[in-house]
């Protein structure tokens, strides 16, 4: 298969002005399969001239008929599901379920946002002097510069996509430049199903030269970015700089507690699968396992079997269960936050290197007796990598749960209610499972506190990022 990427503008697949393109790599293989565009500044700047028509065109368009578009965009993409899912596995490595998964998800996500759209209610607020009324609108804050990662090449623009159109607002999406064969597909589908051009748009290219060309757009509203929190930092700053609404969806480090009760085989069955999807590249990915010292050792016992009932290798094997990190850089990444762990005294319980054979493999990874000074404590590993830390009592575990600047995603597993009130009331993080996994439904809200970010890609809060409210305030005469 040979991918040949182009850029949407203004309802049109594009070249470059200057015909420059990066390639698309395998990550099984480290193959060439293709080439995306990237894009001019000219390009950036029809792009703009795009968005602000498509705002102009898709704000007068009632909210009713962008919610049906909406739902036919949604049948389009589950009749396409296997062929881009296909599509998917092989520039991001993601096994073919795990991708066919996203895209149903992301569906789901599409009917959930065309549901809301026709939601979007003002109020009518009792006035103090009886001939007055008071009122708020909402309206679309406008054009939309959203810049989105590889992990869920579909799953992480949808959520923007759709709560921007579902507001009224045009969008330009910076796609990822690792895997922009299946956005790809996806803008396909919305075009198909009749989207007015320039309401949506997708580039690709250096991405910090579009965003820096996009956010000081005076056509640009409203930002929106989801990748590492030093990125992020940088775009909210620039964001900040000339006044533009944000919505950051950044890394975490999920604690996941598991205190003495805790049925072991539910946790290791539910931490197995959430911790090694995507290869473990997930935001809401478990990572620092906080497990009770009285099961410690029959938890690491029965974890430890379950991960070498795992298979890691290419996504066209049916029976493999983990794929490959995205590229080089993230496993010399991954690679190198163990090697400094272990350097300062980790314990290593199980795998610890590449693959020995082509492609971009790392092995399920435990360790334990981690000292302080280990890196891999206090960044994000993005990989296979599970540690293991002891805790006496529920009070330190809370302790080492709050330890870090993010808060994303945490986890905990107990069945005594003085436990579960513990956790639920001082975990400080933006969304906690306890008991099970299952934190991305559509209808909840999404995101973090902290240096994870602000503002929610799922719920009713997440369309309200994308309006903004006007008082009126009349008098009759
Ligand atoms: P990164 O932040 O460098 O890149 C993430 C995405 O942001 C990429 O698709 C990239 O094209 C884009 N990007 C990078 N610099 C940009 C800029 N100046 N302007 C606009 N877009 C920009 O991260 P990475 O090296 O690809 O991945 C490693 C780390 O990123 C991980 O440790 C993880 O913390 C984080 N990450 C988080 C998520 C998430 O879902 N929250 C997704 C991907 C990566």
């Amino acid at each position: 298969m040979i991918l040949d990427i182009n850029l949407y503008i203004n309802g049109e697949w594009l070249d470059s002005y200057d015909h420059k393109t990066m390639p698309i790599i395998n990550p099984a293989t480290e193959e060439v399969i293709g080439r995306v565009a990237v894009c001019h500044r000219k390009n950036l700047d029809d792009a703009l001239v795009a968005a602000q028509s498509g705002f102009d065109t898709w704000r007068v368009v009632s909210s009713f008929d962008r919610s049906q578009l909406m739902k036919k965009a949604a049948l389009l993409l589950r009749e396409r599901v296997d062929h881009i899912s296909s599509i998917m596995s092989i520039e991001q490595g993601k096994p073919f379920i795990q991708a066919k998964a996203e895209i149903l998800s992301a569906t789901n996500i599409i009917d959930w946002f065309a549901s809301e759209a026709v939601r979007a209610y003002g109020q009518v607020i009792p006035p103090r002097n009886i001939s007055t009324q008071q009122l708020t609108i909402c309206e679309p804050v406008g054009p939309v510069a959203a810049f989105t990662p590889w992990n869920f090449p579909i799953n992480q623009i949808i959520r923007k996509l759709c709560a921007a159109i579902s507001a009224g607002c045009s969008i330009i999406i910076k796609g990822p430049e690792e895997t922009p064969a299946s956005p790809a597909e996806l803008i396909k589908v919305f075009h198909d199903a009749g989207i007015p051009p320039g309401v949506v748009n997708l580039v690709f290219g250096v991405p910090s030269e579009i965003s820096n060309h996009l956010i000081k757009s005076p056509v640009i509203k409203k930002v929106s970015f989801t990748g590492s929190v030093s990125v992020g930092k940088e775009i909210a700053s620039l964001a900040g700089k000339y006044m533009k609404r944000v919505t950051m969806e950044l890394g975490g480090h999920a604690p996941v507690i598991i205190c003495e009760d805790a049925e072991i085989n539910v946790v290791v069955e539910q931490m197995i699968v959430a911790k090694f999807r995507n290869s473990g590249q997930v935001c809401i990915a478990p990572t620092r396992f906080l497990v009770h010292e009285k099961i410690y050792d029959l938890f690491k016992l029965k974890l430890v079997d379950a991960i070498k009932e795992l298979k890691v290798g290419p996504s066209d094997n049916e029976g493999n269960n983990i794929g490959p990190l995205i590229h080089k850089k993230a496993l010399t990444r991954v690679h190198s936050l163990v090697e400094d762990a272990l350097v300062n005294g980790a314990s290593l319980v199980l795998g610890g290197n590449r693959l020995n054979k082509r492609g971009f493999f790392y092995e399920p990874t435990v360790l334990e007796d981690l000292p302080h000074q280990a890196k891999i404590l206090h960044e994000e590993p993005f990989g296979p990598i599970i540690l293991l830390i002891r805790f006496k009592s529920l009070d330190d575990a809370i302790l080492e749960a709050n330890s870090l600047p993010y808060g994303l995603a945490a986890y905990a597993y107990s069945y005594d209610s003085r436990n579960i009130m513990k956790i639920s009331n001082n975990v400080k993080c933006g969304m906690l499972a306890i008991n099970h996994v299952g934190l991305a439904l559509p209808e909840l809200p999404f995101g973090g506190i902290g240096e994870s970010g602000y503002g929610t890609e799922g719920g009713s809060e997440a369309l309200a990022c994308y309006l903004d409210k006007k008082l009126v305030s009349l008098q009759a005469c």
